[in-house]
């Protein structure tokens, strides 16, 4: 059984083609910048080279297009009818209040979709173009949809609503929903099975820090809260999203620069210049700012500081909330590889039980495996993401139950 899995993101289509037996990756690749002159397809396919070559793309669906035909191409594709593709897997940045779980596609899912494009302005378009696409290349092949948002989706209301009028809430849907929920979703069951224990049995902090990054508290295998909220804007400082402000700073920059009234000039300035790149001045990329720390960099040793004392914060927060923890997972990109970020998020946490082995924390190592002293009460775990993987098996699994 083969599942291909699509992800739509603001200026790419990546996709991942799994065979399901041995849950083994067969071809994978990425269209980028979609719509503009520089567009290029990146591909690979088990035992091949990795290809890259410039292409025309419009739009997402031009990029569906271009990907479903070369994976049926005659001599170099992976696939050599679309019936051997027995479901299709979306990952939907978000699904509102309306969906907590995956879903098959019908045309009354689209249309619940559609209302979430309001809310998801940037994501929700692109996937539904996306669907659109692959159900005009792939005609009778089942689509699965598999939300960010939708592992969140057992947050209870006092921790999920902001405390503004309850109207916003009702007539404009204005509520933490929370992201990254197949991530979370992906490496908490992950840490289950090193833990030998059941989910339904633990209590833990999963943090996946990437150019995007939340926290997400995690009880008997469900989430009681997460640090993104309406958006991925809130929570922790990240690449170049300014994670947690006092909101008054908006009305204020409004009225101090008229350039402000642009709401899409605000959104530049919080989601595109600011975190890691805003303070650094330099990067939103966490290499980058880890070589210039060591450099003697002022403001990017700033930065660095300030995104581990946020992620530290929420832990902390977390714990109290969870009443103790069993581990705390790290995970994406910044969360595998920098061991100077986990080292200083975990420092001086011995209060809480969290007690690293920095020499074990320094191994490098792509593997998942734990970091934390043997006598740690609270376990630390690196586990590699696998976000693909989790909608494919989301994918097969809803198929399988009609
Ligand atoms: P992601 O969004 O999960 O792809 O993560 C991207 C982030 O991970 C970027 O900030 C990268 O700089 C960071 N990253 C990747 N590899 C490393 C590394 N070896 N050390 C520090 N940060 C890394």
């Amino acid at each position: 059984m083969k599942v291909l899995v699509v992800n739509c993101g603001s200026s790419s289509v990546k996709y991942t083609l799994f065979k399901m037996d041995n849950e083994k990756k067969i071809a994978w690749g990425i269209v980028e910048c979609i719509g503009l002159p520089e567009a290029y397809y990146k591909r690979q396919s088990v035992g091949a080279e990795e290809k890259e070559e410039s292409v025309k793309v419009r739009n997402h669906t031009e990029a569906v297009e271009l990907i479903i035909k070369d994976l049926m191409n005659k001599e170099t594709g992976s696939i050599q009818s679309i019936d051997e593709i027995a479901v299709v897997g979306h990952r939907i940045v978000h699904g509102g209040d309306k969906f907590s779980k995956s879903v098959l596609v019908t045309e009354e899912v689209k249309e619940g979709l559609k209302e979430c494009f309001s809310i998801a302005p940037l994501h929700n378009p692109h996937h539904y173009a996306g669907i659109l696409a692959v159900e005009k290349m792939l005609p009778g092949i089942p689509s699965v949809l598999v939300f960010d948002t939708a592992f969140h989706q057992t947050i209870a209301d006092y921790a999920y609503m902001y405390a503004l009028p309850y109207e916003y809430y009702e007539k404009a849907g204005i509520r933490k929903y929370g992201f990254h929920g197949t991530s979370h979703n992906y490496v908490s069951h992950r840490a289950a099975l090193m833990l030998g224990k059941p989910a339904e049995e633990l209590k833990m902090i999963t943090c996946h820090l990437g150019n995007g990054s939340s926290i997400a508290a995690i009880e008997n295998g469900k989430v009681v809260d997460t640090s993104m909220g309406f958006t991925p804007l809130q929570g922790v400082v990240m690449g170049t999203r300014c994670g947690d402000i006092d909101p008054a700073i908006i009305p204020y920059l409004i009225n101090r620069d008229k350039n402000f009234a642009d709401p899409e000039a605000l959104n530049v300035l919080l989601n595109k210049k600011s975190g890691l790149l805003g303070i650094s001045g330099l990067s939103g990329d966490m290499r980058t700012i880890v070589k210039a720390v060591s450099a003697g960099n002022k403001k990017a040793k700033l930065a660095f500081e300030m995104l581990c004392y946020s992620v530290k914060k929420y832990i902390s927060a977390y714990f109290g909330i969870l009443n103790g923890i069993d581990c705390i997972v790290f995970t994406a990109g910044i969360g595998e590889n920098s061991p100077s970020v986990r080292e200083k998020v975990c420092a001086n946490l011995q209060a809480l039980g969290i007690e690293m082995d920095i020499s074990k924390n320094n191994e490098p190592s792509s593997e998942e495996r734990f970091v934390s002293k043997d006598e740690s009460k609270v376990k630390i775990m690196v586990i590699p993401t696998n976000e693909e993987l989790m909608i494919a098996r989301e994918s097969k699994m809803v198929l399988a139950n009609g």
